[in-house]
């Protein structure tokens, strides 16, 4: 099989066009993508103040359970005093009821800072770990967003290689080819010439479809674009046909 020189040149133009297009996409999306990663940097340092704001809170909240603490048992002092100075038994009967019911109050409240103290101990056990792990997590992050930064100039560097090599290539077909090749992939043709890939149909028998709409190619046509004949089109979509002799092997 051998195609037309301007033929095989045209289908290496384009595998080659189609390379820079991913690059450029690529590059056109690096903007996105350090935002992306600085919004993620931002919220893993949210995280991490967030912990030592947890932290004072936790600690005050101790500090407020003391002060609860402290104003209910001295309310149970105070009613302690008062019971010493009533002299009517039903008064004193209703005194010691209150006294009572203080005490369990004040055991409530002492229960309370034992919760609280308990789950401060708790935090600040695991404090230190889950700094680091997110302290790592930043890191990892500034690496990546360093790298994002750095590939703008790898994949500009591609994109000039292959299009320095898009240039000789071009000056090896003729120009009325280039023009229609170049209106078709600008109506957003990225592939203007595809493969056709060999199946086997039902009964095993060989046939071939286009890969650029996936109908099937009728038998002579694609026995002519096997031979080398250039040009040929898909009834289907009007692609450009063309073989490769890797595709026999994909089965
Ligand atoms: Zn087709």
């Amino acid at each position: 099989m051998q195609y037309p020189e301007d033929y095989a040149h045209l289908i290496e133009l384009q595998k080659l066009d189609n390379k820079i297009d991913t690059l450029e996409k690529e590059i056109r999306d690096l903007p996105e993508k350090l935002n992306r990663i600085n919004n993620e940097i931002e919220s893993l340092k949210k995280a991490f103040s967030g912990l030592d704001e947890e932290l004072k809170k936790k600690e005050v909240s101790l500090r407020e359970k003391n002060a609860e603490y402290n104003a209910e048992r001295e309310k149970l002092e105070r009613f302690k005093k008062q019971l010493l100075e009533i002299k009517n038994n039903d008064e004193y009967r209703a005194m010691l009821q209150q006294i009572e019911n203080q005490k369990k109050v004040v055991e409530k409240r002492e229960n309370d800072i034992i919760e609280v103290d308990e789950e401060l101990e708790e935090f600040k056990r695991v404090l230190p770990e889950k700094k680091n792990a997110i302290q790592k997590q930043i890191s990892e992050k500034v690496e990546e967003l360093e790298k994002t930064r750095n590939k703008e100039g790898v994949l500009k560097e591609r994109v000039s290689t292959l299009l320095k090599k898009r240039e000789k290539i071009e000056e090896n077909i003729k120009v009325s080819y280039l023009r229609k090749y170049e209106r078709l992939r600008k109506k957003g043709f990225n592939k203007v010439l595809v493969p056709i890939k060999r199946i086997l149909g039902m009964e095993g028998e060989e046939a071939y479809v286009c890969t650029g709409c996936n109908s099937t190619v009728p038998f002579e046509i694609s026995l002519k674009v096997r031979e080398g004949e250039a040009f040929l089109r898909c009834e289907n979509c009007g692609r450009f046909l063309y073989f490769e002799e890797k595709e026999e092997n994909d089965g």
